[in-house]
């Protein structure tokens, strides 16, 4: 934890521990899919989303972090690479959280050549018994999980279909009932091929000869989702693109749209093609005032190596925050390391909401701040504490809960010492923030939790 004990914090972080939590961001998709795909190998499953990033900036080669994550390669031949890269990382955040859901699931305090051997009998063994069970032990009433795109190791059917969401609206890709998918956007706006027309058209069991008709085909798809269970949109854009979104004229549109009717050969490429990504995304935020739901945006920090975050600055998204006036934004990340900006944004448009899913596990001094000068700055009624945001295995995102429950804690702690809140209004602001705004925002239907 990042504050000393002292009695307020222990008080605070008693309370917050039993408290309800909607996990807000989740690409976990049911044990069906999460135990068939984590590796049982166990220096992959460890690595799995987040710590591998750690590994890499460590140094590790390109192919060194494919031979890690391989779940193929015995975990005798990656120790030695392994150690020599935990070693550089063990302090990190990603790490914590690692050594966390180690201690947690399987009382180990230390990564070892031996303690590894105890991990992989346990994964062999576990069942859905025990994946489902995580989330009730947790206090985990609701799941917001971005599920309803390939995961990344199908992603090279990006710019021909959707495979998961075919599956999804024929009622194939059943998840447990707390999860609440969301709809990914990236794939509708960002047109590259004539393929992916082709499969909105089929899915939609309309023909598609127009920018018009393509729109009106997506929207069946989109109504289709909601009424299946989706309550939220979400763009995750930032990881390919600046995430200023001009207004350009339809004709500018359908003009790129057009060359891909017309000879279905031809391909559209970024930056070319921005006027048409531009167009679609505007023309989802009417369908999102439309349909009321809110709309979840990646900003900030990007996973993985060697990506550029300026460009994923939720400041370039004021334009469309000031437009979409009758928009529910979900800005996501703390907008890590951009905190001034995440906070104007928030204070400024009545629209904003700042979610806290991923970043305390990216930099929880960072959250620590951005809470603290949230509740001097941000009504806080605007304010989620958490989301997992792991693929593949919810142990990890456990021990995230528990990083974030500290963080949580400790920047209360700070405000109540400093008495600019009493104990009982802090306790009320943890309530708020991990589980009574979300589920407003969300419209879950969960009962309100009174601490
Ligand atoms: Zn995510």
């Amino acid at each position: 934890m990042l504050r000393s004990p002292s009695p307020v914090f222990n008080r605070l972080l008693d309370r917050i521990a039993q408290m309800p939590v909607v996990d807000c961001h989740e690409h976990l998709r049911g044990p069906e899919r999460d135990l068939r795909d984590l590796p049982c190998e166990p220096i992959a499953a460890l690595t799995t989303m987040y710590l591998i990033s750690d590994l890499w900036s460590a140094g590790a080669t390109d192919r060194e972090i494919g031979f890690l994550q391989d779940p193929d390669v015995s975990t005798g031949e990656k120790w030695p690479l392994f150690e020599r890269l935990w070693e550089a990382c063990r302090h990190t955040a990603y790490a914590r959280v690692t050594r966390l859901m180690l201690k947690q699931q399987y009382d180990i305090e230390e990564i070892t050549r031996e303690s590894l051997e105890l991990v992989a009998e346990h994964l062999a063994g576990q069942d859905e018994a025990d994946y489902l069970r995580l989330f009730d032990e947790a206090g985990i009433k609701a799941v917001v999980a971005d599920v309803l795109f390939p995961p990344p190791w199908e992603r090279p059917v990006r710019y021909f279909g959707s495979p998961v969401l075919r599956q999804f609206l024929q009622g194939r890709f059943q998840l447990p009932i707390i999860w609440h998918p969301v709809f990914s956007l990236p794939y509708y706006h960002e047109i590259r091929l004539y393929d992916f027309i082709d499969f909105v058209s089929s899915l939609a069991e309309q023909s598609i000869t127009s920018l018009a008709e393509y729109e009106e085909a997506l929207y069946t798809l989109i109504e289709r989702a909601v009424e299946k269970g989706v309550v939220a949109f979400k763009d995750q854009s930032a990881y390919r693109r600046i995430i200023a979104y001009e207004l350009p004229s339809r004709s500018d549109a359908e003009r790129l749209f057009n060359r891909l009717l017309i000879d279905p050969r031809q391909q559209l490429a970024w930056p070319d093609s921005k006027p048409l990504d531009d167009y679609l995304f505007h023309q989802m935020m009417r369908w999102a005032r439309e349909l009321e739901l809110p709309v979840q945006v990646h900003t900030g920090h990007l996973a993985n190596a060697r990506n550029r975050v300026d460009k994923a600055n939720a400041a370039h998204l004021a334009p469309v925050l000031e437009l979409h006036k009758g928009v529910r934004f979900d800005l996501f990340h703390g907008n890590w390391p951009y905190l001034g900006d995440a906070l104007f944004l928030a204070k400024n448009y009545p629209n904003v909401h700042l979610n806290l899913c991923w970043v305390h596990m990216i930099d929880p001094l960072y959250s620590q701040e951005l809470l603290k000068r949230a509740v001097l700055t941000v009504p806080h009624t605007k304010v989620f504490g958490f989301g997992g945001d792991y693929f593949l295995s919810p142990a990890h995102s456990m021990a995230h809960l528990t990083l974030a429950r500290e963080t949580i804690a400790a920047a209360l702690t700070d405000l109540v010492e400093s008495s600019w809140l009493e104990e009982e209004e802090a306790v009320q602001l943890a309530a708020e923030w991990l589980y009574n705004n979300p589920n407003r925002f969300y419209r879950l239907g969960l009962p309100e939790f009174v601490p």
